[in-house]
């Protein structure tokens, strides 16, 4: 095989399509600044994701810094998470003045373990912030009733979990607000986009202002926001992808099938537990590479860069080892987490992957390990 094989590729309606969608702006000329096209996706958005509210934004990062600053925490207060992530979550708590605390993970699915949280919190504590990686959906009953216990508030990191239902309720659903990420990379593109979900109707005032400048008339200013807006060139690619999303799935479920089943016979390739009452969205397909294979992750990588393919080790290192946390803020044993982190490694997968490319993987891989 000859082509280069990214890790993913984008989801993109045909040209035609988005050709047609975006001809009424030459007319409006109105291209951003909460357009039309920006209120109907937040809309047919919150329908699909089965929450309460949403508050559309211009990428998932600036969603996570707002879901958390709107929570208005006294600055250098502490915020207890996981390390096992982008690097977006980590940044999102610092630029916010708060001390990310890092807690382990579990060895099963990636998540954050519920039952070291405890041990953590402190009287600075004021929140938690976990993540539901590769969409895998973290312990949300056990987190909440921690939260409630201490007075804490849960902000998810959903940036992978988008479309996932848990218990019939949409992901964004739980804790006091969940935030999105709809960048070219993840099931579900605005190109670059974001939006947070919550309950309390509250937030999404908050979220408005923070989002464009405090403004809130003419000539008034009510607070100190930044511009965190989509304008609607990238509404208008949401709102012509979400007309694809059931066959997206479906076909993602096809291809995640297919390599399950074929790297399940294979000795050291380890998959993720899969949590019961959970709809999945087959955003990645992460694999761990156990001692058991016979070959370091590290050596499984290269060998298929020298083919010309890019599995990438999200998420290594572990965002409070990386130079700008390293040895600064508290933190627990993270041992789980960082030998996650040596063995991870996300295969190439997308929605429409030719099976020959999945086919050529697993052959590579069944080859390589060296069975002990
Ligand atoms: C993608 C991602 C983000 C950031 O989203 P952007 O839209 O790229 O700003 C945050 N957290 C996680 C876990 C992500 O994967």
């Amino acid at each position: 095989m000859t082509t280069k094989i990214l890790v993913t590729k984008s989801s993109m309606p045909p040209y035609e399509e988005y050709i047609e969608a975006i001809k009424p702006l030459w007319d409006t000329h109105w291209l951003t600044n909460m357009g039309i096209y920006h209120k109907q996706l937040e809309g047919e958005l919150r329908d699909f994701l089965n929450v309460k509210e949403l508050s559309l934004m211009v990428n998932g990062h600036m969603a996570l810094e707002m879901a958390i600053q709107m929570m208005g925490f006294p600055s250098g207060a502490e915020v207890i998470t996981t390390p096992f992530t982008f690097i977006s979550t980590t940044h999102a708590i610092v630029r916010n003045n708060l001390k990310p605390v890092f807690c382990d993970v579990k060895d099963a699915d990636g998540t954050i373990d519920e039952t070291k949280i405890e041990d953590l919190v402190t009287e600075n504590t004021v929140a938690i912030v976990p993540v539901h990686v590769y969409g895998n959906v973290c312990n949300v009953e056990e987190i909440q009733r921690i939260a409630d216990k201490y007075n804490l508030k849960v902000i998810y990191d959903a940036a992978h979990a988008f479309g996932v239902n848990y218990k019939g309720l949409g992901i964004g659903s739980y804790g006091d607000a969940s935030v999105f990420s709809f960048h070219a990379t993840k099931v579900f593109n605005t190109i670059e986009g974001g939006a947070v979900a919550f309950k309390e109707h509250l937030y999404y005032e908050k979220l408005y202002n923070l989002k464009n400048f405090g403004i809130r008339g003419e000539e008034l200013v009510t607070s100190v926001g930044a511009n965190a807006k989509m304008n609607e060139f990238c509404a208008v690619m949401g709102l012509c992808n979400i007309r694809h999303l059931k066959e997206t799935f479906q076909s993602r479920e096809e291809r995640y099938s297919f390599y399950k089943k074929e790297l399940s016979g294979i000795r050291g390739i380890r998959l993720f537990e899969e949590k019961e009452a959970v709809t999945k969205n087959y955003a990645y397909f992460p694999v761990c590479i156990t001692e058991e294979y016979g070959r370091t992750r590290d050596e499984v990588y290269d060998m298929l860069a020298e083919q010309d393919i890019h599995a990438r080790k999200y998420f290594y290192p572990l965002t409070a080892d990386q130079a700008c946390f390293r040895n600064k803020y508290r933190d627990m044993n993270l041992s789980v987490a960082r030998t996650l982190a040596s063995q991870i490694l996300v295969l190439p997968f997308w929605a429409d992957m030719e099976f020959d490319k999945l086919q050529y993987i697993v052959d590579l891989l069944g080859k390589f390990g060296g069975a002990i």
